[in-house]
């Protein structure tokens, strides 16, 4: 599946203006169970993302530009090879709302019959309305107050893009669930607390504490991290008797 000798030759037939719009592919997960609620699921990894966050476990998809990548044109070919077997297909990254054939990418896929779910940190708001009427989950990192973004991924304006994103995605009717990663450095105990009720204040629903992996993280010197401190007092205080679901994924 990874691109070999005949991808550049079928590249240079095509257009460039549709070459750039093709989705780059850094990755592909066949077969999981984990990616997408309740259903099986192949991930398809952007190449890309804008942001560097410290605790970042996929630091070879955050180039744009990547040598050994997947053709789009494979990753159709195998998708194609997996109806009946597969129900839905996982667009993660990296950061899929970076690239501009995102859109096309799910119509491609929707049109072969499977589900669509986005994985995103919700970089680029107005990429991400222009494909929620074409996916039918979203699981959205929001990593901290909007004030507090650019201490994890080091860039200015950061916070309020997410926190655009995910307004736009609490009033869509689109099922989804907001991640948050658990790091006692980058989001300690009071900042956690205060995220979680800003974000039930919000009217996020649905919210999912998971563990930083922070032996693979992009910062070699972030540190040790694990969710055991999270107490269910804490998730109770910090859902302040409003209606969200609290889930620990470990
Ligand atoms: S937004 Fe996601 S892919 Fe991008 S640097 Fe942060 S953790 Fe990595």
């Amino acid at each position: 599946m990874r691109s070999g000798a005949t991808s550049p030759n079928r590249a240079a037939r095509r257009p460039a203006e549709e070459l750039m719009s093709r989705l780059k592919v850094g990755g592909l997960t066949r077969l999981t169970s984990i990616d997408y609620p309740g259903e099986l699921a192949a991930v398809v990894y952007c190449q890309g993302c804008p942001w560097r966050c410290r605790y970042c476990h996929n630091p070879d998809l955050l180039s744009r530009q990547r040598g050994d990548g997947y053709d789009w044109d494979d990753v159709l070919a195998f998708l194609k090879q997996r109806r009946g077997l597969l129900d839905a297909v996982v667009f993660s990254g990296g950061e899929p709302t970076l690239q501009a054939g995102l859109a096309d990418a799910i119509i491609e896929v929707r049109e072969l019959g499977f589900k669509v779910g986005l994985h995103s940190a919700g970089c680029y708001p107005r990429r991400l309305v222009d494909v929620l009427p074409l996916v039918d989950w979203v699981g959205l990192d929001i990593k901290a107050s909007p004030e507090r973004y650019p201490a994890t991924t080091g860039v200015a304006g950061s916070g309020k893009r997410a926190w655009l994103s995910l307004e736009l995605l609490l009033s869509s009717s689109v099922r989804h669930e907001v991640r948050v990663t658990v790091h006692d450095a980058l989001l300690p105990r009071g900042q956690l607390s205060r995220l979680l009720n800003r974000l039930v204040e919000a009217g996020t629903q649905l919210i999912v504490l998971q563990a930083c992996r922070w032996h693979e993280a992009l910062d070699g010197g972030i540190g040790r991290a694990s969710c055991d401190w999270i107490t269910t007092e804490l998730l109770d205080q910090a859902a302040n008797g409003q209606p969200a679901q609290l889930l620990v994924r470990p």
